[in-house]
């Protein structure tokens, strides 16, 4: 069974380019049929945070990938690693190592000064003697002295590192008995089963030493599928400023978790021409193999395009689900869908979705001045209170023709034009003059309260 993983460290928020490997690593367990796993890495105690990891685990949530199993916490489990530790030093394949932070410096400042690259130079692996007093040890593995590690990356084909050039005995616990970064990522991806780790390639180096640790063990190595990072329009390094940001601050600007996830897909993987993918066309197409080989570049203005498109195919009720996120609560509201369809076509992000549809849902408590300068005057205003008249005469009206005929016979008899009528009615409708096709906001607006508007808006200019 295929395991994947997604293994943030809460040091700060869940990035773009984490989502985009936690949708690949999800997608592929799902398409396969197999299990993915949430697991936070927070065992370096000082740089990380709780509310770090909330935030993460609440950005997923809002993502909507699901996870199988609980979620674990690297915090709880020490006693694990450490017996793994331990095992290591029963069976000689690590030991204590007792330089001193002093003679470190001695070691590596005479390695700079031959120019070598800085190294351990294994000192203390066969030591049997008696230990320096008052050097508390750290735990080192014995690494291979030479020759390659290799193997067949899903994305980067075979990748080989010189072991001289990039290994030493390095350290898996430090003095006070906490495991290393490289040990507890590889004792749980083996003890949880984890078949095929897709990262961003920023963790290729690590990963010889994690061979060195999972063959120590006699752990199965997974595939590993190093993901290229996304940079920016210019190939550098994405910044805050170009889209590098904590994933909820996309929420806030009003994009929409599934526009989100199909742009991300996008960003490194294709499927012909395709650009939108509804989550089962992702699973059903991706395939971690096909991930391109070069960096991606950050789009904004492909974003806000592939946004647009998911405001306008979604179905209604999640529309209605969403607008109550962004502050317009729709659930009581007779006409809910009808309102936005009628918004959905013209809504660039959440945000203006959701201010287009509470003014059209609430009453305008205020007049935007331009339109009423522009708009409204004596003849203005008369048409307006005329055609109010006449849908008080009227009795109930229901569709968008009914209030389009009455206005039409209006017009016709006194000779004007449906540009007289319709910014008149717009302002007092939405308190601007800009709004989707005039009838249709008063079919949404409702009878009653279209009269309503449109007297409180001649009470106010008398
Ligand atoms: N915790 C690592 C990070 O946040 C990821 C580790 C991994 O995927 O192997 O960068």
């Amino acid at each position: 069974m295929v395991v994947t993983r997604f293994a943030p460290s809460p040091t700060g928020y869940l990035h773009i380019g984490g989502l985009r490997t936690a949708l690949y690593s999800y997608l592929w367990a799902r398409k396969c049929g197999g299990k993915f796993l949430l697991r936070i890495e927070d065992t370096d105690l000082k740089r990380n945070s709780k509310e770090a990891a909330d935030a993460i685990v609440e950005a997923f949530k809002w993502v909507g990938l699901s996870h199988d199993e609980e979620i674990y916490y690297q915090s709880l489990r020490f006693d694990i690693y450490k017996k793994y530790v331990q095992q290591l030093l029963d069976e000689g394949k690590a030991y204590y190592c007792y330089m001193s932070t002093q003679e470190k410096e001695e070691l590596y400042e005479k390695q700079k000064a031959n120019k070598e690259r800085t190294r351990y130079d294994g000192r203390y692996r066969d030591f049997n003697g008696t230990p320096p007093a008052g050097v508390e040890p750290v735990v080192r593995i014995k690494a291979p002295l030479s020759g390659e590690i290799s193997f067949v990356d899903g994305v980067k084909g075979e990748v080989k590192f010189n072991v001289q050039d990039l290994l030493d005995d390095f350290v898996i616990a430090r003095a006070d008995g906490t495991p290393l970064y490289n040990f507890v990522v590889t004792i749980d991806d083996a003890l949880m089963g984890v078949t095929d780790v897709i990262r961003g390639d920023d963790h290729l180096s690590n990963t010889p030493k994690q061979m060195v640790i999972y063959e120590a063990l006699g752990f199965k190595i997974p595939k590993f599928y190093h993901v290229p990072m996304i940079l920016n329009p210019q190939g550098k390094k994405l910044s805050k400023r170009d889209g590098a940001m904590d994933v909820m601050e996309y929420k806030k600007m009003g994009y929409l978790p599934e526009a989100l996830l199909n742009f991300l897909i996008r960003l490194g993987w294709s499927h012909g021409d395709q650009e939108i993918f509804s989550l089962s066309e992702m699973q059903e197409f991706f395939d971690p193999n096909d991930i391109n080989k070069s960096a991606s570049a950050y789009n904004a203005q492909k974003l806000e395009w592939i946004n647009t498109q998911y405001i306008k195919s979604l179905p209604t009720k999640r529309l209605i689900d969403v607008l109550k996120e962004y502050g317009t609560d729709l659930s009581e509201f007779e006409k809910a869908e009808d309102l936005v369809n009628l918004l959905k076509d013209r809504a660039k992000d959440m945000n203006e979705f959701s201010l287009m549809a509470s003014s059209i849902l609430n009453t305008p408590k205020e007049y935007d001045e331009q339109a009423v300068t522009k708009f409204l005057n004596k003849e203005s205003l008369e048409l307006l209170s005329a055609y109010n008249e006449v849908l008080k005469a009227s009795g109930d009206l229901i569709s968008t023709q009914d209030f389009e005929i009455k206005a039409k016979e209006l017009l016709e008899m006194q000779g004007k034009k449906l540009k007289d009528l319709a910014q008149p009615i717009r302002i007092a409708m939405v308190g601007n003059a800009v709004s989707p096709s005039v009838f249709d906001v008063l079919s949404v607006v409702g009878y009653k309260n279209v009269i309503q508007r449109i007297d409180n808006l001649l009470d106010r200019s008398k």
